[in-house]
């Protein structure tokens, strides 16, 4: 059932992940000054699936009872377009700033239930698993690749069998994992998913790497080792980002953790790891709620720009315009894309209703091209201002009335003109901006490898064949069939 913030924070407090931070196991998230910001955060999603502004868009009614609505089972246009405009509150309250709210991999699970017979002979734990985050409207990160040992070789490879994550034994009650993954996000989640993103290679051994389950997060022998934090202050006015957002990263250990038999959903094949993802349609899902997110991030960042330009009157000359125009185009490309996911779906063989593959993909492998544009206009318009950033404590004091005469503008006094360039700042400069960029190259995938993908998967024969017609040339010649005995 839809929970409520409290419900989320008395929970982590209750079962607390096992992080660390600089040497030191973090005893309770909520009142870590590291922590507190992005679980405070988090709540506040929840907490509004009560507020009876929005709680008909984040939950839907089942039996009496109300869910997430990125819960809600997909197989109508409308059940897209409901869910997406949950997606989209959330993605707003946060101007987009949050990866892991808990709809993206909702999302996934979503469409694991759904698509569930894939599973096999897990297909039921898969189902029990998914009313079980229903039930209890959890909040669950994932982690997906093995450690940056050496890429130029296999997992079997490298100094040891167990740096990525494998299977050491197994028994009637369940299974020992040990290794570690290279990623976690947000380890201040009620569950973590553990599945296999790159593509396991067939091999003597191989198998014990073709897993995948779910775990609490407490979960004896796991552990979430954390970055540097970025928050860098609690004051709202200073760091409007780092203080409430900062999710963190963790590398992902698993020292010989127990997974109950129940939570196993793949269990030793290669071929049902390489394909989940694509096969459950847990990919497109996924990408839908991201669509959604990029959409609400561009929009800020327009309304960003916007009013930066206007507030200095930099908007009155042309080539400032022209940048800004050039976010209007991405965002409109954006939400292209998202209608033509949705307009174009199409049930899988599950009976789940897929956002469109090309419109999906188009979307996710251009956003991390182009953000790193949006983030050099906001540059480019900003200037000097983005970074001559007295702080709130500054306002307060004696050359409190320099600042005041000094840093007004055209449009807004200087308390509030140094607030929107310090969200300027903290969008794309400071410690949580610069891990925005680098988050949004690669949080989806290695994007080289996604090109490639992308290149092997789309169907490029009509295009040929139309300029083969215009140019006159005869139908291609078939490829002469092999004999075989
Ligand atoms: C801020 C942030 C948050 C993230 N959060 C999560 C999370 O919550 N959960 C999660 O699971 N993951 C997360 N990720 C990880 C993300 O999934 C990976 O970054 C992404 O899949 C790329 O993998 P990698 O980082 O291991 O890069 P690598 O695979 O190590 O790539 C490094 C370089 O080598 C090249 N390369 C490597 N192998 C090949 C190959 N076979 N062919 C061609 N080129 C190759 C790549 O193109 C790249 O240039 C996050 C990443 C970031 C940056």
């Amino acid at each position: 059932m839809a929970r409520t913030g409290k419900q989320y924070l008395d929970a982590l407090r209750a079962s607390p992940p096992n992080i660390w931070y600089k040497g030191e196991k973090i005893e309770d998230p909520t009142l870590h000054p590291v922590f507190k910001g992005i679980t405070q955060s988090v709540a506040r999603l929840y907490e509004m699936q009560h507020d009876l502004r929005y709680r008909d868009i984040l939950t839907y009614e089942d039996n009496g009872q109300r869910y997430a609505m990125s819960l809600l089972p997909a197989r109508t246009k409308e059940d897209l377009a409901k869910r997406s405009a949950a997606y989209k509150l959330w993605a707003d309250a946060n101007l987009g700033m949050m990866g892991r709210s808990p709809d993206y991999l909702n999302a996934v699970l979503m469409a694991f239930e759904q698509s569930a017979d894939f599973f096999g002979e897990y297909a039921e734990n898969v189902r029990r698993y998914v009313q079980h985050v229903r039930e209890h409207d959890l909040c669950t990160t994932h982690c997906l690749t093995n450690p940056q040992v050496n890429r130029a070789k296999s997992n079997l490879e490298q100094p040891d069998p167990f740096i990525p994550l494998g299977v050491v034994s197994q028994n009637g009650a369940g299974i020992v994992v040990r290794g570690a993954r290279m990623l976690s996000t947000l380890p201040t989640a009620d569950e973590l998913l553990v599945f296999p993103s790159t593509l396991l290679k067939e091999g003597p051994g191989a198998d014990k790497y073709a897993v995948a389950f779910a775990i609490p997060t407490s979960t004896p022998g796991l552990h979430f080792i954390s970055r540097e934090s970025l928050v860098a202050g609690d004051s709202a006015y200073d760091h409007p980002l780092g203080s409430r957002l900062d999710e963190m990263d963790c590398l992902t250990v698993f020292d010989d953790v127990f997974v109950p038999k129940e939570r196993i959903f793949i269990l030793g094949d290669l071929q049902r790891c390489n394909t989940a993802y694509a096969e459950t349609g847990a990919l497109m899902q996924m990408a839908h709620q991201v669509v959604v997110l990029k959409t609400a991030k561009t929009e800020a960042f327009l309304g960003l720009v916007s009013l930066i330009g206007e507030t200095i009157g930099a908007d009155t000359f042309p080539h400032v315009q022209e940048k800004i125009a050039e976010v209007i185009v991405y965002l409109e490309a954006m939400k292209g894309f998202w209608a033509r996911a949705e307009l174009d779906a199409r049930l899988n063989k599950y009976g789940l209703l897929c956002p469109d593959r090309g419109a999906i993909d188009g979307a996710r492998n251009l956003y991390p091209r182009l953000y790193p544009r949006i983030n050099e206009i906001v540059h480019q318009i900003g200037a000097s201002g983005m970074i001559t950033l007295p702080s709130e404590a500054d306002f307060d004091s004696p050359v409190g009335q320099y600042l005041e005469k000094f840093l007004q503008s055209a449009t807004l006094p200087a308390r509030e003109r140094v607030q929107l360039f310090r969200l300027a700042w903290d969008m794309t400069i400071s410690g949580f901006g610069a891990r925005q960029t680098l988050y949004e190259r690669f949080f989806f995938g290695d994007p080289v490898r996604m090109y490639q993908t992308l290149f092997a998967a789309y169907d490029k024969e009509p295009y040929k064949q139309r300029i083969r017609d215009f140019l006159g040339w005869k139908q291609q010649a078939q490829p002469e069939a092999v004999a075989s005995d």
